[in-house]
């Protein structure tokens, strides 16, 4: 995945934004999840929200003009940070004087950031076993080695106590969200209400997104009748892993199966 930082005019003030832009990527060893986002590997994000550093207001990549040049004096130009839930939700207040689409586009956004929640790997238990024994790779220097042994095993021990205290947040959150989703008025529940009406049942994809929100809100009797009607073959395992969650009575996000490899038919022997 190739990703170079390039200048982009903000939608809303028209300043210069530096935006760290996918250029190329692929979708080798990315997962697609029931809510529709392609996950892992080199999966690329052409189309992420930005967070402008001139007026605080966030836009879509795809909706800012990409500058062929930088201006002439390089303090007219700032680094746009990723857009955070927050400043959605805050963008979301202009919802009225958007442009068409805008609004879908930023609440499935949100609604991948909550799942995002629960795609992360919860290797809290990994991350403080490997701790314990730099730790003890540790006490050992400083008992019996020397001064060099003790700076290189007090770094690791302490990059390895960093990433089970990320690793323990991110446990945190994904628990937190997996109680909101119990609750029907939870800030999730309400976020997925709003996105509904704004799916088109007619289109294959967004039909799929909304059986998809339908599970997440526990309103599993009407994903059957959602999903009712035939999909294309490209959408079969997207449609089967949501019918099948839904009879299960389960309401978080799950990854389709990967069909199985074809042979290479073209291969001569
Ligand atoms: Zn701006």
């Amino acid at each position: 995945m190739l990703i170079m930082p390039m200048p982009h005019a903000c939608p809303h003030c028209g300043r210069t934004n530096m935006i760290d832009a996918t250029v190329s990527g692929n979708t080798y060893a990315s997962d697609l999840w029931t809510d529709g986002k392609i996950h892992g590997g080199m999966a690329p994000d052409f189309d992420p929200p930005w967070c402008c550093a001139w007026c605080d207001r966030s836009f879509r990549q795809t909706a800012a003009v990409r500058l062929s040049s930088l201006p002439a004096e390089p303090e007219d130009a700032r680094t746009a940070s990723p857009a955070t839930a927050e400043d959605l939700e805050s963008e979301l207040e202009h919802a009225a004087e958007l442009p068409p689409g805008e609004e879908k586009y930023l609440r499935i956004r949100l609604w991948w950031m909550d799942n995002d929640l629960l795609r992360e790997r919860e290797s809290i238990g990994c991350s403080i076993g490997a701790c314990v024994l730099a730790l003890a790779g540790l006490a050992f220097a400083v008992r019996y080695g020397s001064w060099v042994w003790i700076v290189i095993a007090a770094v690791i021990s302490l990059g390895l106590l960093a990433s089970a205290l990320g690793d323990s947040r991110d446990a945190w959150q994904s628990r937190a969200f997996r109680r909101a989703l119990g609750g029907s008025d939870g800030p999730h529940a309400a976020r997925l209400q709003a996105l509904l009406p704004l799916l088109d049942p007619e289109e294959e994809g967004e039909r799929l997104l909304r059986a998809e929100a339908l599970r997440a809100l526990g309103r599993f009797e009407e994903v059957d009748a959602m999903l009712a009607a035939p999909v294309s073959e490209d959408a079969t395992r997207w449609r089967d892993t949501i019918l099948a969650a839904a009879r299960e009575g389960d309401r978080t996000v799950r990854v389709v199966p990967r069909p199985p490899i074809e042979p290479d038919r073209g291969r001569k022997s």
